[in-house]
């Protein structure tokens, strides 16, 4: 049964695991190692009797298709209303086929089912709030996310985000003392530029609660800090429109266009 070297079903469990994947820039042998993969279908089969209980099954059984879910669904919006994005659709041709074939599927079918589990549903559990029975695809694609990586198939940066987080305990391999010790060093790194520059952790009492994207402290560095900046200087920087209130919009985001902004009105030091 081929393995890939970098793609297979062993999840990473140490730093050398870990770094050879990182070092594969872009996943590029990776996913050419993925086109090779076996698919065991006595393996998905045993998963489904362990594990595929009835709530899942009569979810499957009871779609009507009648697409009142589809609405509800920002990728079948996003995307001209395209009837491959509705999520009964996207469900009952990946799990749906999974079951009926018994795991007796092939590496195309599993790539195809590995990319609509990730990248054509975020599991946001919002069409189970339109469909009358209540059919949730955001629990369904969880249970298809976990069938897709027994088996190898899983994209090339969440394999490296599960292993960080089985060998660090954190996405990014941040620990708190790195997290603090960046804080203090941006703020040395840019003070000049900003006098009176402050990032406070765990500051008590304080109005806003700042928190960010858990991969920008690793790859951003020279970025996220920008963030705090548009806070505490926001006329200098012009990132945050006044809040009219009649938009609902990403709190933190520092993008310039009038989407991006906050409830900072009087603006408030952080
Ligand atoms: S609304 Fe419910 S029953 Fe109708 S297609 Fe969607 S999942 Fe199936
Ligand atoms: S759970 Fe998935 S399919 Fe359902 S609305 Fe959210 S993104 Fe769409």
């Amino acid at each position: 049964m081929p393995q890939g070297k970098l793609c297979n079903k062993k999840p990473i469990t140490t730093e050398d695991e870990l770094h050879e994947l990182l070092a594969d820039k872009s996943g590029k042998r990776y996913y050419e190692e993925m086109q090779s993969l076996d698919v065991d279908a006595s393996e998905i089969e045993a998963l489904f009797r362990k594990s595929f209980k009835s709530r899942l099954k009569s979810w499957l059984e009871i779609c009507t298709h009648c697409a009142l879910c589809a609405e509800s669904c920002f990728f079948y919006l996003a995307n001209h209303k395209d009837p491959k994005q509705v999520p009964s659709y996207k469900i009952q041709s990946t799990l749906g086929e999974l079951v009926r074939r018994k795991g007796r599927v092939d590496n195309t079918f599993m790539r195809m089912t590995m990319d609509t589990a990730w990248s054509k549903c975020t599991c946001c559990n919002r069409c189970a709030l339109y469909c009358p029975f209540g059919i949730d695809m955001g629990v369904m694609f969880s249970y298809l996310r976990g069938i897709c990586f027994s088996q190898g198939f899983v994209p090339w940066e969440l394999k490296i985000g599960s292993g960080m987080h089985r060998i660090y305990r954190a996405q990014m391999d941040i620990t708190t003392e790195d997290w603090v010790d960046t804080c203090q060093w941006m703020v040395e790194e840019n003070e000049e530029e900003w006098p009176g520059l402050e990032i406070p952790v765990d500051k008590e009492n304080a109005d806003i609660i700042y928190t960010v994207n858990a991969r920008d402290p690793s790859t951003t560095r020279k970025i996220w800090p920008m963030q705090p900046f548009c806070f505490m200087w926001p006329e200098k920087t012009g990132r945050f429109p006044v809040w009219d209130g009649k938009k609902q919009v990403w709190p933190c985001s520092p993008g310039t266009g009038k989407e991006a902004g906050c409830r900072l009105k009087p603006f408030t030091k952080v």
